[in-house]
């Protein structure tokens, strides 16, 4: 366990929800900090001293989008989860393009923010992962292998890199973009599509059914999200 509680930045000028995301956050054990505007937000933000963001993208001065765009300018990685309105596609995918780590949308659940929140605080922690284990699968960061039922599945090294972005990241949305950097580097010429044919392979080795999968879930125009409710071991 860190000593420090970790801390997070709400922006919401809602006086109503900001009130109700404060109560459920400190409720968990966080230290919050609330501010109403763009402008003090970003301040604030790239002070860099908040283990995560909540951001509204609706906001009087400047919009959310205009003060991820700051963080992530000011070089601060900060993770962002933007609050946005259930009907708004258009905005999760311009917020994940800016910087964003997330979404959540409004109106929330309470038990679904709080698994957001620790999903994107732990993927922050500084610690390395060795094992990470889901349904029959076993994935083993030492020997680099997947093993199902006890058994080494043959997963390219490729495969085995996209996996490991995934689980890494369990409960986030990854952007075709967050994929193509993380596994096939910056700046790569390897188009979208390649992608989803790697999904596609990585599902048939790690999915019950790879036609109805459960572990590899496509988000129509936002990417791919990895839903395993693993167990991490270090
Ligand atoms: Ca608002």
């Amino acid at each position: 366990m860190s000593s420090h509680k970790k801390r997070i930045l709400i922006v919401e000028d809602e006086p109503s929800i900001a009130m109700a995301l404060e109560d459920d956050l400190r409720d968990e054990g966080y230290d919050t900090e609330l501010v109403s505007d763009g402008d003090t937000a970003a301040a604030r933000a790239v002070s860099g001293k908040f283990d995560l963001i909540l951001l509204d993208v609706m906001l009087p001065k400047q919009d959310g989008f205009e003060v991820c765009r700051q963080v992530r300018r000011a070089g601060v990685e900060t993770p962002i989860l933007l609050l946005t309105a259930r009907t708004q596609e258009a905005e999760k995918v311009l917020g994940l393009e800016l910087g964003a780590d997330d979404y959540i949308t409004k109106p929330y659940g309470a038990r679904e923010l709080r698994a957001r929140v620790k999903a994107h605080l732990r993927r922050t922690a500084p610690r390395t992962i060795e094992t990470y284990r889901f349904g029959d699968a076993e994935l083993d960061f030492v020997r680099c292998e997947l093993r199902r039922a006890g058994k080494v599945v043959d997963l390219s090294a490729l495969e085995f890199k996209l996996l490991a972005a995934f689980v890494t990241r369990a409960g986030c949305v990854l952007s075709r973009a967050q994929l193509l950097d993380a596994v096939w580097g910056p700046g790569t010429n390897v188009t979208d599509r390649v992608v989803d044919n790697q999904v596609t392979n990585l599902r048939k080795k790690i999915e019950p059914r790879p036609e109805r999968p459960r572990y590899l879930i496509s988000l129509r125009g936002l990417g791919y999200r990895f839903d395993g409710q693993g167990v991490t071991e270090r």
